[in-house]
């Protein structure tokens, strides 16, 4: 089932045609599937079905208010990883007790306003952070509950930057350490070791690492537990990947029967943390061909979506799909880049791509996840709108920016 598709030629996201919110919305513009989202939630939930568990979203993925209020509705938890998202998560409706709260370099604000919303654990990633939710908790008359985020040692195979699971990068705890952290905490008194967690990277295409890593974090969980911590909670991450080319990619019940007996042997809760599985595929980046010009042998399309609204590309190297909003039928082999002043700005680079004249507008795919989340200002281009469809519905969840936003609490001092 897919939730973009053509219809007599013209691409479609559900019930509505992409062009007629490109001619409302103007372009570029981010716009997410509601049924893809609720699709994707629902596949994961039920993939664990059977054990007890708990599918929280990743909202560094997409954390457009709309996008949130889906999830939450559905049930789902929230995975953040700064103070930012837990501002998010709560007006979007989480309930903090569903809240998990991960990241290495989280501030006494940040941590503060996660014990102020009783949130379900903090993943804490180094002994000073432990030390610190301590302190803060004592302070404050409140109790952290938390696990311990391992760092297994497992490769996941994924691009170089987002691979976290290895011994060289820099999040979580050595599966060695964290033992004798564990027992340290003991004398704390504000601080409750619940749980254990692991995110191993993300985009995941194998199901080999998943296995390593789990099986080694399990074995944390046995042996705190013979040690008399009260583990109620063993949180496997996120990471699944997508197909946004050609890649074969474990579905999540795949994953959960591959893991399944180690996991109903760890006897507790089980949590997950997926972004890019629940919104990657949910959204596409709606961009304007702006010229065709012909430099040498080359061919290019400009369009008016750049680095900075869809920075994968760039940063990654990433394959999109390209599609035609409305189909002609041929294709060219050029280039699609933006309108950004850097040779690294592009969305597709050498490439059979739709022939699109100017003032066509083309479907960047699989943008859901890790987009409009990453956009920036840069070369001062206000960021995209972003829509939601259901159904035959839609509507705008964020405004297009205008200038006055670009240089919105910027002053001019008085010496000047
Ligand atoms: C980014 C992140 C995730 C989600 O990763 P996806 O690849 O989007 O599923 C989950 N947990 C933590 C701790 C993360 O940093």
């Amino acid at each position: 089932m897919d939730d973009f598709y053509y219809e007599g030629g013209a691409l479609r996201c559900e019930g509505v045609a992409l062009d007629e919110i490109a001619r409302a919305a103007g372009t570029p513009t981010y716009v997410y599937s509601h049924a893809a989202i609720q699709r994707a939630y629902t596949e994961l939930d039920e993939a664990f079905s059977g054990l007890d568990h708990l599918v929280c979203y990743a909202v560094k993925a997409n954390g457009n208010l709309a996008v949130l209020r889906a999830l939450a509705s559905l049930g789902a938890g929230a995975d953040i990883v700064s103070g930012g998202e837990l501002y998010r998560a709560m007006r979007a409706g989480f309930d903090p007790k569903k809240v998990v709260f991960a990241g290495v370099g989280k501030t006494e604000a940040e941590l503060m306003a996660g014990l102020g919303e009783r949130i379900l654990l903090f993943n804490v990633e180094s002994a000073p952070e432990l030390e610190r939710l301590e302190r803060l908790a004592a302070r404050f008359g409140k109790r952290a509950r938390v696990s311990l985020r391992v760092n297994p040692d497992v490769d996941a195979g994924s691009h170089d930057h987002i691979t976290t699971g290895r011994e060289r990068d820099k999040f979580g705890i050595p599966i060695e350490q964290a033992l004798a952290l564990a027992d340290r905490a003991k004398q704390y008194r504000c601080v409750d070791i619940i749980g254990v967690h692991q995110h191993i990277g993300s985009q995941i295409t194998k199901l080999q690492p998943f296995r390593d890593s789990v099986e080694r974090s399990a074995g944390l969980v046995e042996e705190l537990k013979t040690r008399g911590f009260d583990i109620q909670y063993f949180n496997i991450g996120g990471g699944l990947g997508i197909r946004y080319k050609d890649e074969e990619t474990p579905t999540p019940k795949e994953l959960v029967e591959a893991i399944r007996p180690t996991l109903e042997a760890a006897g507790t809760k089980i949590l997950c943390e997926m972004g890019r599985f629940i919104s990657g595929a949910a959204g596409v980046l709606l961009t304007g061909v702006v010229y065709r010009k012909k430099s040498g042998e080359k061919d290019f399309i400009v369009a008016d979506a750049g680095m900075n609204d869809l920075l994968r590309p760039s940063l990654y190297d990433a394959h999109h799909e390209i599609r035609a909003v409305e189909q002609n039928g041929s294709v060219t082999g050029a280039d699609l880049v933006g309108p950004v002043c850097e040779s690294g700005d592009y969305l597709a680079r050498d490439r059979e791509l739709p022939d699109a004249q100017e003032g066509d507008l083309l479907a960047v795919m699989d943008a859901g996840a890790y987009g409009f989340s990453m956009a920036s200002n840069y070369n001062s281009r206000p960021r995209p709108a972003e829509v939601m469809v259901s159904g035959e519905r839609w509507s705008v969840v964020r405004e297009r920016e205008h200038y006055a936003d670009l240089v919105k609490g910027e002053l001019v001092p008085a010496f000047l």
